[in-house]
């Protein structure tokens, strides 16, 4: 698939100093079109889609939410600590709307394994299927988040 010239405005806007200091890319030196291809394929591979992680994101953030910064265990055997940093930051996409600066790590006791991700970080993958570049400090992989969330298949 070849990258449009709106993807290409897109990618500006994701490069260091734009909107986050250390912008959305990494050190991808990849078109973005071919960094959605490959998550999308390794989201496809585990027979999931990205509103099936984006909504287990929410639902450990919210679950979180009531330990006010502070690590709150959650069944089976989670501990989820949610942040709130001041600030807002819009999407690198353009679609309308900011982005509360909110820290959700989650670890899952069960397997020693924590991940950290943004708010921005679940619009953008329910929205745009985008987890950021490798070597991005927020990106979230997708394999990293449904082993360490335990994202499951949906029920038909
Ligand atoms: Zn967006």
């Amino acid at each position: 698939m070849k990258q449009t010239v709106q993807m290409d405005r897109i990618q500006e806007k994701m490069q260091p100093g734009v909107i986050t200091r250390d912008g959305f890319l990494g050190r991808e030196k990849r078109k973005l079109i071919d960094v959605l291809i490959e998550d999308d394929a390794a989201v496809k591979l585990r027979n999931l889609t990205h509103q099936d992680i984006a909504g287990r994101m929410i639902e450990l953030r919210d679950a979180g939410l009531r330990g006010l910064g502070e690590f709150v265990n959650a069944e089976p055997y989670f501990e989820i600590r949610v942040d709130s940093v001041r600030g807002k930051l819009p999407c690198p996409f353009g679609d309308p709307g900011i982005f509360p600066k909110t820290n959700t790590t989650v670890r899952n006791l069960k397997i020693g394994r924590e991940i950290t991700y943004t708010d921005l970080n679940i619009h953008m993958i329910l929205a745009h299927g985008f987890y950021e570049g490798r070597g991005s400090p927020f990106r979230p992989p997708p394999g990293d988040l449904v082993e360490i969330l335990e994202v499951k298949i949906p029920a038909e």
